[in-house]
């Protein structure tokens, strides 16, 4: 597929930022974005920790359709990075939102999310 088609699709979707392996692709709007860069950068590690096929089959495909704990615990511990840098938690616009607010998978509380969040920071 040529490039200028999957930037077109990927605008309409709401993921600022994709690791693969030891890739990382932010929207261009993101591109300077830091903070972004950190959160994706715990992925890169996570992945290198439970090897890349691996993590993208559960966190896409696989466990997904069952059973989103995988999603909310790496998505948790990638945005108490975001939180740690002072983005709020809690309220309509807080990280936890972001975990919840996926419509698949098995559903996660807002609450939940936070919890997780909060089991990454560092006191
Ligand atoms: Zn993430």
């Amino acid at each position: 597929m040529p490039d200028h088609v999957l930037h077109t699709l990927w605008s309409w979707h709401p993921m600022a930022g994709i690791t693969l392996g030891r890739h990382v692709f932010l929207k261009k709007q993101f591109q300077g974005d830091r903070l972004l860069l950190a959160h994706e950068l715990v992925h890169v590690r996570q992945m290198s920790e439970m090897g890349t096929l691996w993590y993208l089959l559960q966190y896409f495909f696989l466990l997904p359709l069952f059973w989103s704990p995988f999603r909310v615990r790496v998505e948790a511990e990638a945005y108490a990075v975001d939180a740690q840098a002072g983005c709020p938690i809690d309220g309509d616009n807080g990280l936890a939102a972001k975990i919840a607010c996926w419509r698949y998978g098995w559903p996660c509380s807002r609450q939940q999310a936070a919890d997780a969040i909060r089991r990454y920071m560092s006191p």
